[in-house]
């Protein structure tokens, strides 16, 4: 059994020698408890706020212990309860082969119903997190044009993808690679995608949404946030979801400086977050898992095989390599 503990907390871009893959034994499980053998971890851009110190919505990583995550395992003991070996179970306790952990901590997913990698993206929490930050968040309604960052990863294509099916007037994301941008227009009916390496993201996003934007989804931050202050339309809302361009930032970014325009465009600027956001999951399965299953909401996943590359996986997120939700098979 082999599981991930943070060594050091990175200054800066995660360094490999802060962490370290280390060999532990199985715990039997307890009285209410199960062990659960991994099948699937999550790999996601706010693990990296957890391996900081800083005062944050959860505790940080503790150094020398094993990291946590979402994950999604088979039963392999089971003293709890309605739950019984060969069950599968959503539960927390990733970057680790084996876990034992309170069976109150886990959901049982149904490997029938969909495949098990999807309950971590696309029916599971960044698919929450499209579906709640668009509707709630950002009070999305049916001819908004609608501009997502981070538009081919795991919550931006989804956001793209939803308000579509709920009849956005115009689509419009932003991505790292010419590859992505072409998923976006010919595979998620996106109306417009740029790719915001090739010139000024407040350019770009004037030439992709010339009649501006009502609802602007910040999976990123920095440029991209300004950019969409910049084409809001009045009554506009932005849902602050991510702000990956600073996650690895050692002095703190300079923030938008035209926010003087919220006041002529009425413009509302929220943050969410999914946590608070769980009263919608059955609302968000119930409308999103037949679009899944009818083909009409399409993903994809960036699959990286072994616990030995989680790190990596991660890293690769950070960096930009997947393209919609990344996970880890074991
Ligand atoms: P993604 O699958 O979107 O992966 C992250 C992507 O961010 C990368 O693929 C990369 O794509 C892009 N990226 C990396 N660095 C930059 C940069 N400097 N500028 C612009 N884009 C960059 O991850 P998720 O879908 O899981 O998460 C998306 C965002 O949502 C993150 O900010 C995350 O923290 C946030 N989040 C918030 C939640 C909440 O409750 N508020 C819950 C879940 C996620 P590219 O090639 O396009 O650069």
């Amino acid at each position: 059994n082999r599981e991930w503990h943070l060594l050091s907390r990175p200054v800066g871009w995660p360094k490999t020698e802060d962490f370290a893959l280390v060999e532990a034994e199985v715990r039997q499980p307890g009285e209410g408890q199960v062990l659960v053998r991994n099948k699937y971890l999550s790999v996601d851009p706010y693990m990296r706020g957890r391996m900081s110190d800083a005062k944050s919505y959860l505790p940080p990583f503790e150094l020398g212990k094993a990291m946590q995550g979402g994950a999604v395992g088979e039963v392999i003991e089971s003293n709890a309860e309605g739950i019984a070996p060969g069950d599968h179970v959503l539960h927390f306790g990733g970057w680790r082969e084996y876990a034992t952990f309170d069976a109150k901590q886990a959901v049982k997913v149904d490997a029938d119903a969909a495949p098990l990698s999807t309950y971590l993206g696309v029916l599971g929490m960044t698919g929450l997190t499209a579906y709640a930050g668009l509707l709630r968040t950002a009070s999305f309604k049916e001819g908004d044009s609608v501009f997502v960052s981070g538009a081919a990863g795991a919550v931006g294509s989804q956001v793209g993808q939803i308000a579509k099916l709920k009849g956005a007037s115009r689509v419009i994301g932003s991505a790292g690679s010419d590859e992505k941008v072409k998923l976006l227009v010919e595979e998620y009916g996106f109306d417009a995608a740029f790719n915001y390496k090739t010139g000024k993201v407040s350019d770009l996003l004037r030439e992709a949404a010339p009649d501006g934007v009502d609802v602007y989804f910040d999976n990123v931050g920095g440029d991209h946030l300004e950019a969409a202050i910049g084409s809001l339309n009045v009554g506009g809302r932005i849902a602050v979801c991510g702000m990956i361009s600073v996650y690895n930032n050692t002095e703190p970014a300079p923030g938008p400086r035209n926010l003087a325009r919220l006041i002529q465009t009425r413009g509302r600027i929220e943050g969410f977050l999914v946590g608070d956001q769980y009263d919608l999951q059955p609302a968000f399965v119930a409308e999103v898992a037949p679009w899944v299953a009818s083909g009409a909401l399409k993903y994809r996943e960036t699959v990286t095989e072994g616990v030995e590359n989680t790190l990596d996986a991660f890293l690769g997120v950070l960096r930009g390599d997947n393209i919609g939700k990344a996970v880890v098979k074991l």
